[in-house]
């Protein structure tokens, strides 16, 4: 784990050493739990934007985008359940002033008794060697047995407190564990008290009667309140979806791990609109299709798992999570949700207005099921970033570090590097830009030695470096060197953008999706 944690520390450096991410503010230093992407950041984020977007809008033609505001009609979040529901428990230590969630600090409980069960079996293995029969030792071993009672009497009396909305009890909890302040070691907690979620600001003049307004926790109701809109205008037969990517906001009290949880984050989610009592069949179909999209990215399919909810938001029927494997374990990415009618049935109650569906081949109106697919943006991002980086060792002795970002999402698509700085190699170099830039990000470099040149291209992940020297002027051909295998071949000119494209072309990496 303590390996685990210094690779996370050495990619955070890295993002920002290399123009990724910054600490947003840092001159004033840094706002907590918000972050800026530099130069190289907001290229791969575009790329990982443009991905999602054309793969729901244009490999799906009967899914549309919109774009709506961040501000809503504060109603809106009444009528969501977000006003009243969308908190977490908190609890502050009284020595450190720390505050946290009362339901991770739980929930670290529990994960600590599963670590002790799987350090019990991993001694076990150690000592039976190949004849231990680790089944069979989970089932009988006595002291595996009383750490499985003790964990599943504490999950038990948890999920029971998190339904019942009982504070006192989370508070009873953490008492009785012998809960202790990582910072302070005391146990001397507060009571728990929710903590709603939602930043709050005001619009208009308070001499007109200024209106509390919040800033979106999630771009999901923006497309419910536009669902007729969108069906109307756009002639939209069901099953149909609508997709939006953008901004939302959430004061999260505990906010670690870098971009991983943000208070200002993106998201990337589609609503699908289908008729009742085919949810089922269309939520199957939309966790294995995201699932494929995630794959095609190569970054490793063993990275991947779902989890399914067993508890489930009181609107929901179904509801999984895609999890992908960060440096700090398996972390939900993605959310797929049947959301049954629950939010147009809501915004038609509060709103007064009738929102529903004419299906002709029914010859009946209903208020349509959504399934909803929704992933944020900066998560996905970690998750490229992590596992496409990689210190390797040469067979020379030095090292490099080398970012293996599938090639479609690189932030810049080829370098073009004269050898030296004299004899017209510059100039060559440049015509050689000046035609490629019209389709790909193409960087121009001539400081330092051609090898330094080749480890800064690689550290932001370029997939190809086209080097110009002497011979280049002779015959016009090229060396064209690649990123992972850092082999080097003689191309012509010609067919460098031939080459380049199949490599890094958006719909090359499309076409990988459910393949
Ligand atoms: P978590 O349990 O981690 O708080 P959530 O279940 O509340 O997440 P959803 O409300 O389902 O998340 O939001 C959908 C997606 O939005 C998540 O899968 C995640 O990728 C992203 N997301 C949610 N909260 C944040 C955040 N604070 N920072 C960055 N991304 C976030």
């Amino acid at each position: 784990m303590a390996q685990q944690d210094d690779v996370f520390k050495k990619i955070i450096s890295h993002a920002k050493e290399y123009g990724f991410v910054f600490p947003s503010s840092e001159i004033y230093d840094g706002l907590s739990a918000v972050y800026d992407y530099g130069q190289n950041g907001v290229e791969l984020k575009n790329n990982i934007k443009r991905y999602w977007w054309d793969a729901m809008t244009l490999l799906h033609d009967n899914i549309v985008g919109i774009d709506s505001a961040i501000f809503m009609h504060p109603t809106i979040w009444k009528a969501s359940g977000h006003v009243d529901a969308f908190n977490d428990p908190l609890i502050d230590n009284r020595d450190s002033k720390k505050r946290y969630r009362a339901d991770v600090l739980i929930e670290d409980q529990i994960a600590k008794i599963d670590d002790k069960i799987e350090k019990e079996v991993a001694k076990a293995r150690k000592r039976f060697g190949e004849t231990f029969d680790e089944a069979m030792f989970r089932q009988t071993n006595g002291r595996v047995l009383e750490y499985q009672a003790k964990r599943e009497a504490l999950h038990q009396r948890f999920s029971d407190a998190m339904n019942a909305g009982n504070l006192d009890e989370l508070r009873q909890i953490i008492i009785d564990e012998e809960i202790v302040c990582p910072i302070s070691g005391t146990k001397n907690w507060t009571e728990v008290r929710q903590f709603n979620l939602m930043f709050k600001t005001e619009m208009g003049s308070t001499a007109d009667g200024a209106m509390t307004v919040y800033l979106r926790p999630e771009t999901a109701q923006g497309i419910f309140v536009n669902y007729l809109n969108v069906q109307k205008t756009g002639r939209m037969r069901i099953p149909f979806g609508i997709a939006q990517i953008g901004k939302a906001f959430r004061n999260e009290i505990v906010a670690r791990q870098f971009i991983f949880r943000m208070r200002e984050f993106e998201q990337m989610e589609m609503q699908f609109f289908v008729r009742p009592g085919q949810e089922m069949e269309w939520f199957k179909y939309w966790k294995e299709w995201r699932l494929s999209w995630h794959k095609a990215l190569g970054l490793g399919d063993e990275k991947y798992r779902y989890h399914d909810h067993e508890k489930l938001a009181h609107y929901a029927n179904a509801a999984t999570d895609i999890e992908f494997q960060m440096p700090f374990g398996f972390k939900e990415v993605e959310g797929i949700h049947s959301r049954t009618n629950f939010d147009l049935s809501q915004h038609e109650k509060f709103s007064g207005k009738k929102i529903q569906y004419f299906d002709p081949e029914l010859n009946e109106s209903y208020t349509p099921y959504v399934i909803e697919t929704s992933i944020g943006v900066d998560r996905m991002f970690l998750s490229v970033l992590c596992s496409s980086y990689e210190e390797q060792q040469l067979e020379n002795g030095e090292t490099r570090v080398v970012l293996h970002l599938p090639a479609a999402l690189a932030p810049v698509k080829c370098a073009v590097l004269p050898l030296v700085r004299k004899d017209g190699l510059p100039e060559k170099a440049r015509e050689i830009v000046d035609d490629l830039k019209f389709d790909f990000t193409t960087h121009y470099e001539e400081k330092d030695a051609i090898g330094r040149r080749y480890r800064r291209q690689d550290a932001i992940g370029t997939p190809f470096c086209i080097t110009v020297d002497h011979q280049t002027l002779e015959d016009n051909t090229v060396t064209l060197r690649h990123r992972d295998s850092m082999q080097q071949e003689r191309v012509a000119i010609a067919d460098l953008h031939r080459l380049i494209h199949d490599q890094v072309s958006l719909p090359s990496l499309l076409r990988k999706i459910n393949k």
